[in-house]
């Protein structure tokens, strides 16, 4: 039997609509043409199902249909948005403020354009995975250019309260990127009412492809490109655009749009079961915030030997908070920031539910849990 999938932040599966309305775009009968062919009907039906697709996706966020820039992801959007600002923006000041919780996407594309002499702040988070507003505010300089924070971080779940950090950013005249990867499908993002500049988006973790997303580049926003060449994306990010991908992002935006909320009452429900039942079990603590996310659970267990742990849950699917790091494990750097001890954060693990969870399969995940965790403590006495 296949493990109980509980790993949905890390991936999820392409929506069976969603494959069906890519699939349409790749072969000699499909819509299959070079969007930016503007000689033929080839190419405009193309283009037709690429700018249909932008709408879908403005559509999510509540951003203008102008304002989307296709990426190869969400990392390629993290990229594009930072080095993007940083190199458009370098004479107004070198100063970036970002968190020590980032994804890596964000914390690499840091410490590159430290090496190019920018200067980064990493601003530690509270214990509950968010940023507080007194500590952002006490970091801004005058040569402040750029702020980076995620909107919902992937580990822990936790929400950051991105309005309050748009207005601090607004009054002190200084750009407000949002990685969005984990918020988008789970709740209801609205650009305009944030007030954020840029948002990152990743077509896989709400059912559709991997290799797609898109960056919100709000109007007058000036970024330097990353990828040259042919000018597409008014110049922001060349290449031919993959127009199954970008249809399966579209489709996938749509049905996002009307499901979240839906799912976010089953997914709650679920997610309350699997704590309620974990909690029963003595020395389970939860990291990261209460009010997180929906679909993520993140919890350690006292007494546990962190490596035994993943080992003894064979019959399911969920990331630890050991990274493994090349050959070495080191404990999740999330994890140690929110301010666990080495071993507890070894002994954590993230589940993380989405579609297909059912409450059979939370009851059976829990089974196991209590098992291992049970054995290991025997182990240990
Ligand atoms: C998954 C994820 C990314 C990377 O997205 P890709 O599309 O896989 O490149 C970036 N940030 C966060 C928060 C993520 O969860």
């Amino acid at each position: 039997m296949n493990p109980i999938y509980l790993d949905y932040a890390a991936t999820t599966p392409v929506d069976p609509q969603v494959a069906e309305k890519m699939a349409a775009c790749l072969t000699m009968d499909g819509n299959f043409a070079n969007p930016a062919s503007r000689s033929h009907r080839y190419g405009w039906m193309a283009e037709e199902a690429v700018e249909s697709a932008r709408r879908q996706v403005a559509e999510l966020i509540h951003a203008d249909v102008r304002e989307v820039v296709w990426t190869s992801g969400a990392t390629e959007a993290n990229n594009l948005a930072i080095k993007g600002v940083a190199q458009q923006h370098k004479e107004k000041g070198n100063h970036i403020i970002t968190s020590s919780i980032e994804h890596k996407a964000v914390l690499d594309c840091c410490a590159y354009l430290e090496q190019q002499g920018f200067e980064v702040t990493y601003l530690k988070p509270q214990t509950n995975g968010c940023i507080s507003i007194d500590d952002l505010t006490a970091a801004i300089k005058p040569e402040t250019i750029l702020v980076s924070l995620m909107y919902v971080n992937n580990e822990l779940g936790s929400v950051n309260p991105v309005s309050e950090i748009a207005k601090v950013c607004k009054a002190n005249d200084i750009l407000f990127h949002v990685d969005g990867a984990q918020a988008l499908g789970k709740i209801a993002v609205d650009v305009e009412a944030i007030g954020v500049d840029l948002l990152s988006m990743s077509a896989h973790k709400f059912y559709g492809p991997k290799g797609m997303g898109a960056l919100f580049v709000k109007r007058g926003v000036k970024i330097a490109a990353q990828i040259h060449g042919g000018g597409h994306e008014r110049g922001m990010r060349s290449g031919t655009l993959a127009t199954h991908q970008i249809v399966g992002m579209g489709e996938a935006s749509k049905l996002a749009l009307v499901s979240i909320q839906q799912e976010e009452v089953r997914l709650s429900a679920l997610k309350t079961l699997l704590l309620n039942q974990l909690m029963s079990l003595d020395g389970v603590t939860v990291n990261g915030d209460d009010s997180g996310v929906a679909n993520i659970l993140n919890v350690s267990f006292a007494d546990v030997d962190g490596e035994s742990l993943l080992l003894s849950l064979p019959t399911l699917a969920v990331s630890s908070g050991s990274a493994c790091n090349s050959a070495t494990m080191a404990p999740s750097y999330v994890l140690m920031a929110i301010g666990l001890q080495d071993e507890l954060a070894h002994a954590s693990i993230r589940l993380s539910l989405g579609r297909y969870t059912t409450e059979e399969e939370i009851q059976k995940a829990v089974e196991s849990i209590s098992t291992a965790v049970h054995r290991l403590r025997g182990m240990a006495a």
